[in-house]
This record gives C-alpha cells, sequence and structure tokens, in this order.
C-alpha cells in the first residue's frame, strides 16, 4: 500500500468517527432538550411534540385522548417550612409517582414549576378521573418517606410533611385542531379541585 493510499484510508477513518462523534451529541443534545433537568421528565417542548402526535393518533383512529393538569397543594409552604432543597426532592419524589402510573404511550411531563401534564391516549375524561385518584394515591404513597428525610436534613418544621396534589380533567374534543383548549378544560378543572379544598379532582 502505498504512502498516499494510507494516508487517504487515515483520513476518511477520522472523518467517520468525527460524524459518529457529532451524531452521538446530537442525539445526547436531542435528550437534554426536552428533559427537565431538575425532575428528569420531559419538558413542556416534549410534551408540546407528543401531543401533536398523540392528537393525530387519536383522530385517526377515532379513539379518545385524555389530559390531567396537576398541581401539588400548598407548595410554597412545604418550601418555606422546609427549604428549597426538600423541596426538590419534594417534587422529585412526585415526578417519580407520576412516572410510575405512566403505562403505554401515556407521557407525563414538567409543565412548569410544581405543575404536571399527563397525555393519556385510549382514556376518556371518566377514565381519567379514575387514573387521577389513583395517581393521588401514589404519591401518598410515594412521599411517605419525606418527613424522615426532612428531618435527617435538620429541616423539619416539627410538622409532618405529606404533599398532595390537586388535578383537572379534560378530554380532546375531535374539532378541535390542537390541544389547548383540552388544557384551558383541564385547567379550569384544577381551579375548581383547588376551589373544593384541594386533593381534589375536578
Ligand atoms: P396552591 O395550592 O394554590 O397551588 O399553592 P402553591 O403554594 O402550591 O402555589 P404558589 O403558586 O403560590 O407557589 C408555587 C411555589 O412553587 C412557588 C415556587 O417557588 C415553587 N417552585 C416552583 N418550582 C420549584 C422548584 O423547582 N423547586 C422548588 N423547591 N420550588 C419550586
Ligand atoms: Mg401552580
Ligand atoms: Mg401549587
Amino acid at each position: 500500500m502505498t504512502g498516499r493510499v494510507r494516508a487517504r484510508e487515515n483520513l476518511e477513518a477520522l472523518v467517520h468517527r468525527r460524524t459518529q462523534a457529532l451524531r452521538d451529541a446530537n442525539v445526547e443534545l436531542e435528550r437534554l432538550a426536552t428533559l427537565d433537568p431538575l425532575l428528569g421528565i420531559a419538558n413542556r417542548r416534549r410534551l408540546m411534540d407528543v401531543a401533536r402526535v398523540l392528537r393525530q393518533r387519536a383522530v385517526e383512529d377515532a379513539s379518545p385522548l385524555a389530559v390531567l393538569m396537576i398541581d401539588v397543594d400548598h407548595f410554597k409552604a412545604i418550601n418555606d417550612a422546609y427549604g428549597h432543597a426538600y423541596g426538590d426532592a419534594v417534587l422529585c419524589a412526585i415526578a417519580r409517582s407520576l412516572q410510575a402510573c405512566v403505562e403505554g404511550d401515556a407521557l407525563v411531563a414538567r409543565y412548569g414549576g410544581e405543575e404536571f401534564v399527563m397525555l393519556l391516549p385510549g382514556k376518556t375524561a371518566a377514565d381519567a378521573a379514575c387514573i387521577a385518584v389513583q395517581l393521588q394515591q401514589a404519591i401518598s404513597t410515594g412521599t411517605a418517606d419525606l418527613p424522615a428525610l426532612a428531618g435527617a436534613a435538620g429541616q423539619a418544621s416539627g410538622n409532618a410533611c405529606t404533599p398532595t396534589v390537586s388535578v383537572g380533567v379534560a378530554e380532546w374534543l375531535t374539532p378541535e385542531p390542537n390541544l389547548e383548549p383540552a388544557l384551558n378544560r383541564a385547567d379550569a378543572g384544577l381551579y375548581r379541585a383547588k376551589s373544593s379544598g384541594r386533593n381534589q379532582v375536578g
């Protein structure tokens, strides 16, 4: 093999490695751009992308698609009593509990702050209301060890911390071109759940 041929092969191998590294970096960038860095679940951008896909599928299959809007109750008080690091741990535990309830193509995303949205393909509003109650139970179980964490951090205010969530339920309606109106109805349901005393489904 001549020196020139070898040099060309080396160059080609180098270009191949660099191209692969660039591809890997792009995949990782895309992953990071769609994940919430604190909770490790989908962010709002991913929610909107998945919503478009699920809505399209619901149109094609003539199947229902439900939306849950979930908000942690009195979360500011939890931060104030136990500190922000503890508040972060509460949010992580709640995100884990919600994620554990997700099946199939359903998605849970952080909508912002202490608010989450769940998309439930194939589910009606009535199904989703039952799932909302299950989520509340899962959160109650999934955060049961948090008071000990607060005590260990020396930040306990003396009261047991038992986080709860309020949930708004809605179903996407066929003529609606996107999920925005269903999200608004879920938000209205959330507002009703809050007004009825929190830890409710509205
Ligand atoms: P409500 O029951 O009406 O929802 O009351 P709330 O206290 O949960 O609602 P409010 O909107 O008054 O407070 C939300 C708080 O959530 C305020 C904000 O500092 C806190 N928060 C938002 N994101 C984070 C986060 O990532 N970590 C922590 N520790 N706190 C957060
Ligand atoms: Mg809120
Ligand atoms: Mg709240």
